[in-house]
């Protein structure tokens, strides 16, 4: 008898094999020019990380369904997103919104440990568990709203919001070491740009525009007050 049941090291090669597409169509893209982010998207099982009903549209670059409203992120994004942190193999990185975990997972395999925070409780436990069971050691993920940060564990070397806020959280700044780097889509619900706020050693902040992008909303106080429909700015009116 087979010691792998043939199907499943045919579904197995399969996965494989369309996440060497994905990524090489990302390359293509000019994205993942970075060797160890591209060997990262060609490990991680983004299948692993969405509902069955979606799983064969895993490999292609779009944002999906998780459950709760809410959406696994574009690869193209995710990408965007890592390559503007550059980590450092020591680097320790708040991430804000973990949803389903992949890009937790990701930015695992390139820093030294992942503090993620997710405010919708149920997909914070499936992500930690999948985490888990692929054997992802290197994270924290908390239930909480992540417009604050996470305080105790701070400075980090770089924070990522997955989620869009209508300005920058001064908290997370508070939070990011000199040097550090910040990446967030800030702007109104439907569309945004994706900011690279830099932190300088002398505590200034410098910001880059790195292009249009479409996330969800951070849901909190240092970002919008309700979900997607409804979304205002935290204490203000929507013009
Ligand atoms: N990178 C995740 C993105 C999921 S979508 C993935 O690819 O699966 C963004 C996530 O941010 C959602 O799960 C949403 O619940 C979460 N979120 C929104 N506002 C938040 C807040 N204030 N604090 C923590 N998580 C938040």
């Amino acid at each position: 008898m087979s010691p792998v049941d043939p199907d499943v090291a045919r579904a197995a090669r399969g996965a494989a094999e369309a996440r060497k597409a994905l990524a090489a169509r990302l390359r293509a893209m000019g994205l993942l020019k970075d060797p160890r982010l591209l060997a990262a998207f060609e490990s991680i099982p983004r299948h692993l990380f969405i509902p069955k009903a979606f799983e064969s549209q895993a490999y292609g670059d779009s944002a999906l369904p998780i459950g709760e409203g809410q959406t696994i992120t574009q690869p193209a994004n995710v990408a965007r997103s890592v390559e503007l942190l550059d980590l450092k193999p020591g680097a320790k990185v708040l991430e804000i919104g973990t949803g389903s975990g992949y890009q937790t997972a990701i930015l695992a395999c390139l820093c030294q440990h992942v503090f993620s925070l997710e405010r919708i409780p149920t997909l914070a436990a499936g992500a930690l568990k999948l985490l888990g069971a692929l054997g992802i050691r290197n994270v924290s993920v908390k239930v909480f709203d992540g417009s604050y940060g996470w305080g105790d564990h701070g400075p980090y070397d770089g924070i990522v919001v997955a989620a869009a806020a209508p300005e920058v959280p001064a908290p997370l700044l508070n939070q990011l070491k000199g040097g550090g780097r910040l990446v967030i889509p800030a702007g109104p619900p439907e569309r945004q740009r994706l900011l690279l706020v830099w932190k300088l050693p002398n505590g200034n902040t410098r910001t880059e525009d790195a292009g249009e992008v479409s996330f969800v909303p951070l849901v909190g106080k240092f970002g919008y007050t309700a979900a997607p429909e409804r979304a205002r700015p935290a204490g203000g009116e929507r013009k």
